[in-house]
Order: structure tokens, then C-alpha cells, then sequence
């Protein structure tokens, strides 16, 4: 077994330590993230959310445009009612791995990026290498928007991006982009025996139901394809769904959340838009009995699919640096697809399994680790003169 770099393995150590559940403050892990990287000669910009609790950090080595962006989340999902063999805030490094909340998804990629800084700063480079580190990723990507937007107005516009998420160090080229959206239906109460006076909202929300259901047929049989996905198309489902108060009272209100995954290339809008003008007739129809009636959307959220840019010379690069090279597409979403729709081409690879990620007894292996320790040597190597 190979063994990762100690310096990698000091910085899990201290990242781990932060209790980052994304509920809490990233503060006390970004200050000392940003002073590590300051001590080390780096440039670094905070990006806070609007109370000032969270930040996202960027921090720049070298000088000039473009140059490459080694992103990742710093953010955790919670231990409640997990059961831990040992303190999940604290590394424990036993039967060849790195034990911790975290350690997998995705603070061990945050590590060999941090543990790496000092050749950043010794190196030569030809083009800048820049650290980013995000908060609320696991909450639905939320943070990552934040520091899109404040990176284009620092005028920072690296050329390629990699996102570290746990991939077992393939590269991920795409994925699929997702959306949240809750309905709410609003329509009008009276007793169920006099129904010609009510608006039944459960029967509305179904109308619209059925519909994501026909679209998602629609999709699975005659929608586009994306090749290397391992469900090539489009899909939607309703996943959550409440009204009604009682079985004499035609219910006024439903509701219901559903969600969509679209393979790259697909527009997002087409599928709300679709249901929006569905949901205009239907109102129409409502608003004959009461004016008060009516069917609104909220987008909960919404992750942009990721397409591959395996063009872009420094995909072929990154990609020359790995053992492994088969390249995959997945149906989950990360921060990468954001760094596209910004103008970054991007890709995803980061050390350790997604089937570790979020669990009890999170692990990232220690050769998981030095395998990603080579590969930033590699990617500072190809950044430098
Ligand atoms: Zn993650």
C-alpha cells in the first residue's frame, strides 16, 4: 500500500476536527484554511452568505488569466443517529484507512489540495492554480452559486476546473443536472355534499400529476439520449405529496414536490413550462368558481447538468495523470456543473467511494489519498515552467 503524503494527512486530521455539519458555521475551518494558505503567499477572497455565518474561499497562487480551480465543499452532512466506532470530528486512522465525518465526501480531496499548498507556492507557475473551498453544498449546492457570481465580478475566470468529489479517482465528465420544485394548489372548501360549490385542490394537483407522469413516459421512451449514463434520458417523478382534512370536506389545499434529473443538452425550462401552461388552464377553469383559486410553483432547487468538455486540453491532461482511465458519467449532481454554466469547464475526481460518503464509519483509504497526492503533483507539474 502506498502511503499519502504526511501533509496531506495533517490537514484531514485538522479538517476533520471541524464539526462543518452544514447546519453550523464553516468559519472556524475556512480562517484557518485562508491562514494556511496566506502563510504560503496565496491571495485569498472571502465570499460570505448574507448573515455572515458561512463563507466561501478562494485563494490564488500564481499570477495571470485562466490557470486551473481545484474546488471543493467543506461542508458535512450530519452523524444524528448514526453509530460511530469512534469520534466521528476526530481522524482515526486504523486498518489502512482515515476514519471520520467527512474524510470521504469530500474534506480527504480538500486535504491533498491544502497539503500541497507549499508547492504552489514553489513552483514555477506558468498559469495560476486557485483553491476553492465552499459551503452548503450538501443542502443542494447553495453556496457554490454564491462564489460563481463573485468570481465573475473579482474578474477571476480560471480555464478548467477539477471538483474533487469522491469518484475512486476516475474522472467524471458529466452528469446530470437536477430540479426541486414544491406546487401548491390552492382551491375551495365546502362540505362533500355540495361539490358543485367547491374547487377540489386534490383533484387539480393530480391533473398535474398525471402529467409528470406522462412526461416522464414520454421521456423514458421517445426522449433524447446521452450516451454513458447508466439511465440515458430525462426523468421526473412527484416524490411528496399532502392535502384534504378530512373524508365529508372537499380539501382546499394540496400540495406536492417533484423532481427532475435532465441528461446535458436537455432545457430545464421545457419540462416547467410545459406543466406552468397545464397549470394556467386548469386555474381558468378554477377561477370560474372562485377568483381565488390558482396554482403557483417554487424551484426548491436547482443544479445544472455538467456536460463533457473532454476537448479542453487540460481534461487530457488531468486525465493522462490517472491509472484508472476509464471515464464515467453519473446521475447525481455536484458543484461542477455550476463552474460550466460559468464559463469553467470542468470535470469531477476526487479520491474515495460515494458508497463511503454519508454513512457511519465514513472512510477514505489511505491509497485513495496518495493516489490523489500524485495526481496534484502531476496537475502542479503540467502548471509549471
Ligand atoms: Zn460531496
Amino acid at each position: 500500500m502506498t502511503q499519502p503524503d504526511p501533509r496531506t494527512l495533517v490537514c484531514l486530521e485538522r479538517l476533520i476536527g471541524f464539526d462543518t455539519v452544514s447546519r453550523n458555521s464553516n468559519l472556524a475551518c475556512i480562517d484557518w484554511a485562508r491562514a494556511h494558505m496566506q502563510a504560503y503567499g496565496a491571495r485569498t477572497r472571502m465570499d460570505w452568505n448574507d448573515d455572515r455565518t458561512k463563507a466561501n474561499l478562494l485563494a490564488t497562487f500564481g499570477e495571470g488569466p485562466g490557470g486551473l480551480v481545484l474546488s471543493g465543499h467543506v461542508d458535512v452532512v450530519p452523524v444524528d443517529g448514526q453509530h460511530w466506532a469512534s469520534d466521528p470530528f476526530m481522524a482515526s486512522i486504523r486498518d489502512g484507512r482515515v476514519y471520520g465525518r467527512g474524510a470521504c465526501d469530500m474534506k480527504g480531496f480538500d486535504a491533498v489540495v491544502l497539503g500541497h499548498v507549499p508547492d504552489y507556492a514553489a513552483a514555477r507557475l506558468r498559469q495560476p492554480i486557485h483553491v476553492a473551498l465552499t459551503y452548503d453544498e450538501e443542502l443542494g449546492c447553495l453556496g457554490i452559486p454564491h462564489l460563481i457570481a463573485a468570481m465573475a465580478e473579482w474578474d477571476v475566470r480560471p480555464a478548467f476546473c477539477i471538483v474533487g468529489e469522491p469518484t475512486s479517482m476516475r474522472v467524471v465528465s458529466a452528469h446530470k443536472g437536477g430540479r426541486v420544485y414544491r406546487c401548491q394548489v390552492r382551491g375551495r372548501a365546502a362540505h362533500s355534499s355540495l361539490t358543485h360549490t367547491a374547487v377540489n385542490a386534490i383533484e387539480y394537483a393530480a391533473r398535474l400529476v398525471a402529467r409528470i407522469q406522462e412526461i416522464g413516459e414520454r421521456e423514458c421512451r421517445h426522449g433524447a439520449r446521452a450516451d454513458g449514463f447508466d439511465v440515458p434520458f430525462t426523468t421526473i417523478s412527484t416524490n411528496l405529496f399532502g392535502g384534504g382534512n378530512g373524508a365529508n370536506i372537499v380539501p382546499a389545499e394540496a400540495g406536492f414536490l417533484f423532481d427532475y434529473r435532465t441528461i446535458p443538452g436537455f432545457d430545464p425550462e421545457r419540462i416547467i413550462g410545459e406543466l406552468t401552461t397545464l397549470a394556467a388552464e386548469l386555474s381558468a377553469t378554477m377561477r370560474r368558481i372562485d377568483p381565488d383559486c390558482g396554482i403557483d410553483f417554487t424551484l426548491v432547487n436547482a443544479i445544472p447538468a455538467l456536460a463533457p468538455c473532454e476537448d479542453a486540453p487540460m481534461f487530457r491532461a488531468a486525465l493522462a495523470l490517472l491509472a484508472d482511465q476509464t471515464v464515467e458519467k453519473v446521475g447525481y449532481g455536484t458543484e461542477a456543473g455550476f463552474f460550466q454554466q460559468g464559463g469553467v469547464p470542468a470535470l469531477v475526481c476526487g479520491p474515495g467511494s460515494i458508497a463511503q460518503a454519508h454513512k457511519a464509519d465514513e472512510y477514505v483509504a489511505l491509497d485513495q489519498l496518495a493516489a490523489c497526492d500524485r495526481f496534484i503533483a502531476g496537475l502542479v507539474r503540467q502548471l509549471s515552467h
